[in-house]
């Protein structure tokens, strides 16, 4: 059962509900991704996407969840450049290839892309790991020289990371609803990531760590250990080197599911196991 209470994460209070404020125009662009980002956006409970879309965000243009496309999708797209300016956020999913060659939207780079949406936005948030460091596209050799999204945007951009391969629904959400409520972005930390969702690791608020404290470790996935719930660790649970919030929602998943954390919001994490964590001994 979920612990988390979006009103109060991000501080907004009844008043503030109750207030009808324009919602918030978002422009999505997607680079190369998985569209695992998106999938994941459509599933937040707390509130729920159908309600955050509703009420609080203007979901201006996502190449996916659109119901316009091509030239009329494009057209609606520059019109909001000028129509809400300084007003509207970025979001990009997916990391960013250099080279022109690897991905064009209406004839041009999703580079360009970004760069011209980015001048104009009040805010970009980087939504998944790919845009956040680079991820799956940047991993290994690289094929497609891709970065991540503040290699090519001014630094003096207001930018949030939101890691996570997905991120977390909820968080996603909570990053846009906070700059809704409150007109700006919310409070980040070093890697500017919002302070409110990644400020410890999973492992200081696993539901397992009792075992941890107790040595008391699974073996492997189907045994008796792994029945009694006991702590990932030697399986190679990357809980204690991930921040992000997944424990302390009480939200059931990787580890309320019987897998190790892979720390998919951390830097470099595909270049480090990616799905595949090796055991410990
Ligand atoms: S961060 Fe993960 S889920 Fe999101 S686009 Fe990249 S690979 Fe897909
Ligand atoms: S399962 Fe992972 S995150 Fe949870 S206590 Fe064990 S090592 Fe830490």
């Amino acid at each position: 059962m979920t612990q988390y209470n979006w009103l109060e994460t991000i501080d907004v209070s009844e008043e503030m509900l109750q207030r009808t404020n324009q919602r918030l125009p978002v422009i999505w662009i997607s680079a190369l991704d998985c569209t695992g980002c998106k999938e994941a956006f459509l599933r937040s409970v707390e509130p729920t996407t159908l309600d955050t879309i509703l009420h609080f965000i203007s979901l201006e243009y996502s190449e996916l969840l659109s119901a316009a496309s091509g030239y009329q999708a494009e057209e609606h797209k520059e019109s909001i450049f000028q129509k809400y300016q300084g007003q509207y956020v970025l979001a990009v999913e997916g990391g960013i290839p250099q080279s022109d060659e690897y991905l064009m939207i209406a004839g041009k780079s999703v580079r360009e892309e970004i760069i011209q949406a980015a001048k104009h936005a009040k805010a970009v948030i980087a939504f998944g790991s790919c845009s956040a460091w680079g991820g799956l596209p940047a991993a290994g050799s690289n094929p497609t020289d891709s970065v991540d999204v503040r290699s090519i945007i001014p630094e003096e951009t207001p930018v949030a990371l939101v890691p996570g391969c997905p991120p977390i629904p909820e968080v996603m959400i909570g990053t846009l609803l906070h700059i809704h409520f409150h007109g700006e972005l919310p409070e980040l930390d070093k890697k500017m990531r919002p302070k409110a969702f990644y400020q410890t690791t999973v492992h200081m608020t696993c539901h397992r760590k009792p075992f941890f404290d107790q040595k008391l470790f699974a073996q492997s996935y189907d045994d008796e250990t792994a029945q009694k719930g006991y702590c990932l660790f030697k399986l190679g649970c990357k809980g204690p080197r991930a921040f992000n919030c997944c424990e302390s929602m009480g939200m059931d998943r990787c580890i309320a599911a019987g897998f190790t954390c892979i720390g998919c919001s951390e830097e470099g994490f595909w270049d480090k196991g990616g799905f595949y964590p090796k055991k410990r001994k």
